[in-house]
């Protein structure tokens, strides 16, 4: 009647009816959150894949939405924008930058939460306690998107003030927020991480995508920092071992706590689907390119290939194992542009090194992060840096514990199995709340510091010289610190308890 089409494995029941009255409860979230998905599908098909068929549909689809939603009053957008729905309006956004049809951008604009943004807008954080984050989250993917495709000042103001609250207040050290999928009260930090609950891989994933949106927009050091701590420390520490793997939902913050992954057949979650994408993302977040400049944002190996200049770039690296990065230029013609190589600030500035075809570049003095070398480069050039990533201990905002890093990689204590059964690693499918492992460690044998946050880098031993290990002292037997992403079917510890 309406011109849907629906298919589905389950029960459409009256979801699409529901969705056009403005009816998007709890137990009928689909409609939006899978319909988003779906509108990414195609627009990433139109849009990246080149298939024009996908721009078709993307568009019927588009004006479907537009058509049922036509009557809804701002009460019933609020009700329904008040569950979790994913980010429909980025997808409406991209459509309108797509194809200037103005009808794109006000379906979009329907999907503002006003208190929210209202609030981000004049950097009021005490909005946040307490919301479901993956459900506000995407919405901001969204809002800095209609801000990109509409000009209007505010839907950025509000994206930038969110994205500082977020990181600022409530962010744990591998980059995840939020405890029982809800935004902390920043007073309480100390206290949530200690639950069993830890933060939610797809809140990751989507902050991800806005720090990325905000970092093409005005670049700044803080945003790639925090792209790098993400996937090293949460993305990258989400799938689990062979050879069962699994993703993690949860990442628990507690001390001597441990993660569940999921199975293809009886426990298959929203972080299993975001879960699989972020490891295909990493791409996008290791370089960027502006007219005549490549930046390399991210430590990774990988070959970049840059079209609009005829080259490729492949960067050789064993990093975090040590600090050598390796840039190596095919180029169909000599080039002339500049290579920006990022020079973060976990690496102890005196001793960047830069070598330019094994010659000695001199003093390297990097400019907003990156170290810019501006030639005409020609095939076999190589270009080298070295860096030596510094030992940094973090306390928390109360000050209660203390966590490690090597430059920007998380270590942690491994602590075994304890008082687990093998299966306890895997959800069954069986049990409520599957995602979630319940079993406690004894809190009296959580590896535990004695002393202040400010004398935590002296608990710290010399680096082992053959593996990415430091020994740490502790009031009982010393614990070996070693990358979080390394740890799997077994107990750990990130935070460290400080006693008197
Ligand atoms: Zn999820």
């Amino acid at each position: 009647g309406d011109g849907g089409l629906y298919a589905s494995a389950w029960e459409a029941n009256d979801w699409y009816a529901k969705l056009g009255r403005g009816e998007v409860g709890l137990s009928n979230v689909l409609p939006w959150y899978v319909g988003h998905k779906t509108l990414a599908g195609v627009r990433d098909a139109w849009l990246v894949g080149g298939n024009e068929q996908a721009k078709e549909v993307l568009i019927r689809y588009a004006d479907w939405c537009h058509t049922i939603t036509s009557k809804l009053t701002e009460k019933q957008w609020a009700d329904m924008t008040s569950k979790e729905i994913g980010a429909p309006n980025e997808v409406f956004a991209d459509l309108h930058a797509a194809t200037g049809n103005p009808k794109y951008l006000e379906l979009a604009k329907k999907f503002i939460k006003e208190p929210m943004v209202a609030a981000l807008e004049k950097n009021d954080r005490s909005i946040l306690s307490g919301k479901h984050a993956n459900t506000e989250i995407p919405m901001f993917v969204g809002y800095q998107r209609t801000y990109e495709t509409s000009g209007e000042p505010r839907w950025n103001r509000a994206a930038s003030n969110f994205w500082d609250a977020v990181i600022g207040e409530q962010t744990f050290a591998f980059g995840g927020n939020s405890i029982w999928e809800a935004f902390i009260n920043p007073a309480e930090y100390d206290k949530k991480l200690t639950d069993v609950c830890g933060p939610e891989t797809c809140n990751t994933y989507n902050l991800l995508k806005l720090t990325r949106q905000l970092n093409e927009q005005k670049p700044a050091p803080r945003y790639t920092d925090y792209i790098e701590r993400a996937i090293f420390n949460h993305i990258l520490t989400s799938i689990g071992p062979a050879p069962d793997n699994g993703f993690a939902y949860y990442t628990p913050t507690r001390p001597g706590h441990y993660k569940r992954y999921s199975t293809p057949f009886d426990a298959f979650w929203c972080c299993v689907g975001s879960g699989m994408e972020n490891h295909a993302r990493y791409g996008s977040y290791c370089y960027s390119a502006e007219k005549d400049r490549l930046l390399v944002n991210l430590f990774i190996p990988s070959q970049i290939r840059w079209q609009e200049k005829n080259l490729e770039i492949r960067q050789a690296t064993k990093f975090p194992d040590d600090g050598v990065i390796t840039l190596t230029v095919k180029a169909a013609a000599p080039t002339p542009f500049t290579l920006s190589v990022r020079c973060p600030s976990w690496a102890d500035s005196r001793k960047v090194a830069l070598r330019l075809n094994g010659q000695s570049f001199g003093d390297p003095k990097p400019e907003n992060g990156y170290v810019d070398v501006k030639r005409t480069w020609k095939t076999g050039d190589v270009l080298q840096l070295n860096l030596l990533p510094r030992l940094i201990a973090e306390a928390t905002p109360g000050g209660k514990y203390v966590s490690y890093f090597h430059g920007p990689i998380l270590l942690a204590a491994a602590l075994g199995p304890v008082g687990l059964n093998p299966g306890d690693f895997h959800a069954d499918g069986s049990k409520p709340f599957i995602q979630l492992g319940r079993k406690e460690m004894d809190s009296a044998k959580v590896p535990t510091l004695k002393g202040s946050p400010d004398d935590a880098l002296r608990r710290i031993g010399k680096k082992d010289p053959n593996r990415l290990s430091y020994p740490l002292k502790t009031t009982g037997e010393p614990v070996d610190l070693v990358p979080f992403s390394s740890i799997g079917l077994e107990r750990y510890s990130v935070y460290f308890p400080l006693v008197e």
